[in-house]
């Protein structure tokens, strides 16, 4: 059997990091497997569409590295893959069921239906359907549909007994059917419910793994008792815990959590993203922790997802970052930091902004990053934080150390990192101190800063005479 997983976004405009860990564990599966990997939009509750979200969709998942075998864009005879293309085939497939005895037309008004919801709220128990409709005869049922009277088609619930799901990390769950309400799977608008969809899609697609948000376990009791009421094969289920946001609460927009794009265009790399989200919720089998495409694939393995909920961490994801941009060919590197890079150039030469880029590679967490790293190189009113300036007084050779490095940088015909580093040797030699004294107190007054890259090149790169002004 060919292993066919899917993506299915609600085209909302904001994918946060817990939906995209789902494709990547979708996508890892898929191909682990040589299967398919197809995007599904669920875009059944119009009322929460964002136009241009299906573009994001897109954009995203082509940034992440992850070929759609099949999609609204690659038809492969599944299609439509667009759920609002689809309604008359959840019609037809809702009417089967009402043939079949296991769903009906129910006609209740909205107003009938606050009417229950009330009398549920004055006994403190939650709202559910309470069947009514169900019992309609066959006349009645004719006649409102002939009268034109705006109908929803439920699902008819077993009163008792228990409904097992089965899922691949959290075993067997039996649910009492006698909690399980007669939703809805047909709107009066004709559209299906998200509960209804996914079923007959997941069924039409021939989709062999659901993996998606925890939230949904429950649920998929119904579910399974639509596959039974069809007569169809069920798939195997992999519900994954959440994503917590950093504060520990459900990620959200409103909450300010991240979205794969934001996170984007602060210049973290798609690739140390999707490594970093993978590893959310999932453990290889060794402590390995950055991998390549290729090694995820063939690592990847749906038994060993975690079952309970991990919390996004942005220092832990920096460091991804970080790794991701040390793997990076110069020219490479470059060309992308260049995106981030917004310092004012136009009197620097390409060398110069080259060579300057260059020396924080290797210091650089994600791409906007650079500008504060960056920062005194282009502001000529630098000023020392508190651990600095006790530094400067912390030791009588620190002054002699640099007025003599400035006598040093005064005799220089020459501007390179060659002649800057045997002016510091010159120092060395001449006073006698070396280390931690010798290059600190340069590199403070230099550049402002205690850490920084290597001390020639951020001299260099400064300009002598903006460092020998500093000096002063
Ligand atoms: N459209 C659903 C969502 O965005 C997908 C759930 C599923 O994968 O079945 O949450």
């Amino acid at each position: 059997m060919k292993v066919r997983t899917r993506f299915a976004p609600s085209p909302t405009g904001y994918m946060h990091i817990g939906n995209l860990r789902t494709a990547i564990f979708e996508y890892l599966l898929a191909k682990k497997y040589n299967g398919s990997f197809i995007l599904r939009i669920e875009d059944t509750d119009q009322t929460r569409e964002v136009e241009g979200a299906i573009d994001f969709i897109y954009k995203t998942l082509e940034l992440c590295g992850f070929s759609i075998d099949e999609g609204p864009n690659n038809d492969k005879r599944y299609g439509p893959y667009i759920q609002s293309e689809r309604k008359d085939v959840y019609k037809k497939y809702a009417e089967e069921l009402v043939e079949k005895g296991k769903a009906y037309y129910c006609f209740c008004s909205e107003e009938e239906l606050e009417a229950m919801r009330k009398r549920a709220e004055a006994r403190k128990r939650p709202f559910v359907y309470d069947g009514r409709c169900s019992r309609l005869s066959k006349e009645k049922i004719a006649e409102n549909l002939a009268n034109g009277i705006p109908y929803v088609i439920r699902q008819k619930m077993p009163k008792t007994g228990v409904t097992v799901v089965e899922d691949l990390i959290y075993g067997k769950i039996k649910i009492d059917n006698s909690i399980l309400d007669d939703q809805i799977l047909l709107k009066s608008d004709g559209f299906p419910t998200y509960n209804f969809a996914n079923v007959v899609d997941d069924h039409l697609m021939d989709i062999t793994h659901v993996i998606r948000g925890k939230e949904y376990l429950d649920q998929t009791a119904k579910y399974n008792l639509l596959y039974e009421a069809f007569g169809w094969e069920k798939p195997t289920y992999i519900h994954v815990a959440m994503v917590l946001g950093e504060d520990g609460n459900k990620l959200s927009k409103r909450n300010g959590d991240a979205s794969f794009m934001d996170l984007y265009n602060e210049g973290f790399l798609p690739s140390a993203i999707v490594n970093y989200l993978c590893l959310l919720g999932w453990s290889p089998a060794n402590n390995q922790e950055v991998f390549t495409m290729d090694e995820l694939i063939n690592n990847f393995d749906e038994t060993r997802i975690s079952k309970s909920s991990s919390q996004y961490d942005v220092k832990k994801l920096e460091w991804f970052n970080h790794q991701y941009i040390q793997k990076m060919p110069d020219e490479e590197y470059l060309a992308w930091i260049k995106k981030y890079f917004t310092k004012d150039v136009s009197n620097k030469s390409d060398e110069w902004v080259n060579r300057l880029l260059l020396i924080y590679k290797s210091h650089l967490n994600y791409g906007k990053e650079i500008n504060e790293l960056v920062e005194n190189f282009f502001n000529d009113n630098i000023e020392m934080n508190a651990e600095a300036k006790e530094f400067m007084e912390s030791d009588q050779v620190i002054e002699r150390v640099i007025s003599y490095f400035k006598a040093e940088l005064e005799k220089l015909d020459d501007w390179n990192v060659d002649v800057i580093n045997t002016a510091i040797n010159n120092v060395k030699n001449a006073l006698n101190v070396k280390g931690k004294l010798l290059y600190m107190p340069i590199r403070i007054k230099a550049s402002g800063l205690m850490h920084g890259p290597d001390l020639a090149d951020t001299i260099y790169l400064i300009g002598k005479d903006t460092v020998i002004k500093r000096l002063k």
